[in-house]
């Protein structure tokens, strides 16, 4: 298991993000029919595959790495979760900015900036049925990873992986406050969240990295 993330570590998780992201697209894309408008699963399938191309040109910090992603999600996802994925990514990268790799510490201070800017840019609040109720959970695992003796970086991502994992999962009973799920107020309820959803595929592309 790895200790640290580096360059060539960030680019990974980037590539299997692509992986998992693509081969669950039509999972999303069902979420997404069922309280939004069905293109979830394309939009990120879309914007993880311009992410990766876009690394080709390897980038050689995890900061650049992180600000080449933030950029193919804004430009290529489009709909709510593109700007709010990227600005994630953008947020992160500026919280790296300097470093030649990331430690627990670090992850779970550039998860936390990228975060608060999900938060500046949609107002999402926990229990809103969004990607926030899989991305806070996350934090906390990391954090509390960072904050155990050791501070085992892949200790704290599979803990982070399992909690994003039941944070989507408890989305389904929510009523949706923000986003187009929103429009459906009391329908929104059954339903798991297909941001929710995203995200916890992300964490674990993290956690398939560093394992
Ligand atoms: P659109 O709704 O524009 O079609 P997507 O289908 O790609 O965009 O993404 C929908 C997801 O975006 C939702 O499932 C939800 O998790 C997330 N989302 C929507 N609005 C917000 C918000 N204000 N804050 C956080 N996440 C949001
Ligand atoms: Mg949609
Ligand atoms: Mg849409």
């Amino acid at each position: 298991p790895l200790t640290v993330l580096t360059t060539a570590d960030v680019t990974a998780w980037i590539r299997r993000a692509d992986e998992l992201i693509s081969d669950h697209a039509d999972e999303l894309t069902a979420l997404d029919a069922a309280i939004g408008d069905a293109d979830h699963g394309a939009n990120m399938k879309r914007g993880l595959a311009a992410a990766v191309e876009a690394l080709a040109a390897q980038p050689e910090t995890p900061a650049a790495v992180l600000k080449k992603t933030a950029m193919a999600l804004i430009s290529k996802v489009g709909g709510a979760a593109g700007p709010l994925y990227g600005t994630f990514f953008l947020r992160m990268s500026t919280a790296c900015a300097g470093k030649e790799s990331i430690d627990a510490a670090a992850l779970a201070e550039a998860v936390g900036a990228g975060i608060g800017g999900i938060v500046q840019r949609g107002n999402a609040e926990a229990g809103d049925k969004t990607m926030i109720d899989a991305w806070n959970p996350a934090l906390e695992a990391l954090r509390a990873g960072a904050a155990a003796p050791g501070s085992a970086l892949a200790a704290a991502v599979d803990a982070a992986a399992a909690a994003a994992d039941a944070g989507r999962a408890a989305t389904e009973p929510m009523l949706a406050k923000k986003g187009r799920a929103s429009y459906l107020g009391e329908r929104s309820i059954g339903h798991i969240d297909p941001g929710a959803s995203s995200t916890a595929l992300i964490v674990l592309a993290l956690a398939d990295v560093v394992s």
